[in-house]
C-alpha cells in the first residue's frame, strides 16, 4: 500500500526511479525494506481489541531501514499514518513532535498540512488531527496554529495527575495556572474525575515545586502517573521483537541463579560417574533410590532452610516492617490510654460535680423542711392569739353589756323620781 516500504527490484528501474519504491545505494543490497512487523491489533475507536471485520484500526510496529524512515514519515496516504518511535525507550521519538489542530476536520486539516512548510505529514488520534514535525520546529508551528494558547517548551519524560480541579477547568486556565506556580508542565488531556472535582494529566520532565498547591479554593494533590524509562540504553542492543527478546530473557534467567557454582547445580560429569557406580545387574533401582535420597535430602535441607528463616520471620525485632508496625502500634496504644485518661478525668470531674449538686439540693430541702416548721409554730401562734382575742373580746362585750344595764338602771331611776316629783307639784 505504500510505495516507499517496497524495494524496487528492476535494475535498472525502468522509470529511471521514478517508481515509487525504494531505490537502495549502489554498495547495499538489502533483500527488502520492511525487515519486521510485530504487535499487531485490530481494536474499535473506543480501544478494545476485536476481530479484524468489526475493526477500526489496524496498529502494529514496523523495522524498517533507517534510509526509509525519512520518506516514510512524510507519506501522507488517507488512513494511513506512520509514528516514529524511540530505539532506546520503544516510545515516541523525541526528535519529533505533534502539534494538535484545535478544530477541524480532515480536509481542514490536510489544508494545514500544505500550507505549513514545516508539517512533515498527519497525525490522527481518533477524531483529533494534528501535524507531525520536527522537534526544533514545534514551537514555530504551536504559534502559526494555536496563537491563543501558550506553548510551554518541556520534553515530556514524566506523566502527572493534578486533582481535584474545578468541573470544567480549560485548558488554557490550567496552563496558566501552571505556570503561575511555576512548573514547567503542559496540559495533556482531561482524565478521570471524582465527586470530589475533576482531573487532568499534563507532562513535565521534572517534578512538582511541590506535592500539593492550594488554588481555586481547595488543596489540588500532584502525583505521579507514569515515568518513561530514559536510562542509558542496554549495552548489547538485540533486534528483535519484544516477544523474542521476553523468551530469550526468560531462558537466560530461568536456568541457573548466578551466586550459585554452577558445577554443583549442573555437573556435567555427574551423570558418568552414577553409571560408572552402577552395578550392571539392577541399575533401575539402585538409580531410584538414589533419586529418592537426593530428594529427601533437598526436602529435609529446604524444611531445615524454612525452619531456621520462621523465627527470623516472624520473632524478628530488626525487622524494619516489623519495627515500623510495632512502633505504629505503640503510638496507637499511647492514643488509646491518652484517651483513657482523659475520659477518667472527665468522669471524676462530672462526679464532683453531681455530688456538689446532691449537697446543695439537701441543703435546700432541710432549709425548706425547718422553714415549713417554723410555719406551723407560726401557724400556732396565730391560732392561740385569734382564741385569746376572742375570749377578750368576750369579756369585753359582757364588761359592757352590765356596764349598759347599770347605766340604763341608774337612768330609769332617775327618770321615774323625776316623774314622781312632777305629780306631786301637779297635785
Ligand atoms: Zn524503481
Amino acid at each position: 500500500m505504500v510505495p516507499a516500504l517496497r524495494l524496487c527490484r528492476a535494475s535498472p528501474c525502468p522509470d529511471g526511479t521514478r517508481c515509487g519504491f525504494y531505490h537502495p545505494p549502489v554498495d547495499e543490497t538489502p533483500d527488502q525494506v520492511l525487515q519486521e512487523v510485530w504487535s499487531r491489533r485490530f481494536t474499535l475507536l473506543a480501544g478494545s481489541t476485536c476481530e479484524a471485520a468489526q475493526a477500526d484500526l489496524f496498529t502494529a510496529f514496523l523495522r524498517i531501514l533507517a534510509d526509509v524512515a525519512a520518506a516514510v514519515l512524510r507519506v501522507n496516504q488517507t488512513g494511513i499514518y506512520f509514528e516514529p518511535r524511540d530505539e532506546a525507550t520503544r516510545s515516541a521519538h523525541p526528535g519529533y513532535a505533534v502539534v494538535w489542530i484545535p478544530q477541524g476536520d480532515a480536509d481542514r486539516a490536510l489544508h494545514l498540512l500544505r500550507t505549513t512548510p514545516e508539517a512533515m505529514a498527519l497525525v490522527r488520534l481518533k477524531s483529533r488531527y494534528g501535524l507531525r514535525v520536527q522537534a526544533k520546529h514545534e514551537q514555530t508551528v504551536h504559534e502559526a496554529l494555536r496563537p491563543n494558547a501558550e506553548f510551554v517548551q518541556v520534553r515530556i519524560t514524566q506523566i502527572y495527575r493534578l486533582h481535584p480541579l474545578p468541573h470544567g477547568l480549560q485548558r488554557a486556565t490550567l496552563a496558566k495556572f501552571l505556570k503561575e506556580i511555576k512548573w514547567r508542565a503542559r496540559p495533556l488531556q482531561p482524565s478521570r474525575g471524582s465527586s470530589e472535582g475533576a482531573s487532568w494529566n499534563v507532562g513535565a520532565s521534572s517534578a512538582p515545586p511541590t506535592p500539593s498547591v492550594h488554588a481555586f479554593g481547595r488543596d489540588i494533590l500532584i502525583t505521579l502517573v507514569k515515568e518513561h524509562n530514559s536510562g542509558p540504553a542496554p549495552t548489547c542492543l538485540l533486534a528483535a521483537s519484544r516477544r523474542t527478546q521476553r523468551h530469550i530473557q526468560a531462558h537466560a534467567t530461568g536456568a541457573v541463579k548466578p551466586d550459585t557454582d554452577p558445577w554443583l547445580a549442573t555437573d556435567p560429569w555427574s551423570a558418568y560417574h552414577a553409571k560408572i557406580a552402577l552395578p550392571a545387574t539392577k541399575p533401575d533401582t539402585k538409580h531410584i533410590d538414589e533419586v529418592a535420597q537426593k530428594l529427601q535430602d533437598s526436602v529435609r535441607t529446604e524444611v531445615l532452610k524454612e525452619i531456621q528463616n520462621m523465627p527470623a520471620a516472624s520473632g524478628s525485632t530488626s525487622s524494619p516492617i516489623v519495627d515500623q508496625r510495632f512502633s505504629k502500634l505503640e503510638a496507637g496504644l499511647q492514643e488509646v490510654r491518652a484517651q483513657g485518661d482523659q475520659f477518667q478525668k472527665w468522669f471524676t470531674q462530672a462526679n464532683q460535680r453531681m455530688t456538689q449538686q446532691e449537697q446543695a439540693s439537701n441543703a435546700l430541702k432541710s432549709a425548706i423542711d425547718s422553714q415549713q416548721k417554723e410555719l406551723g409554730v407560726l401557724r400556732q401562734d396565730v391560732q392561740q392569739t385569734g382564741i385569746q382575742v376572742g375570749t377578750q373580746l368576750a369579756s369585753l362585750r359582757n364588761d359592757l353589756g352590765s356596764h349598759l344595764d347599770d347605766k340604763i338602771d341608774s337612768a330609769m331611776q332617775r327618770f321615774e323620781a323625776l316623774l314622781s316629783k312632777k305629780q306631786r307639784t301637779e297635785d
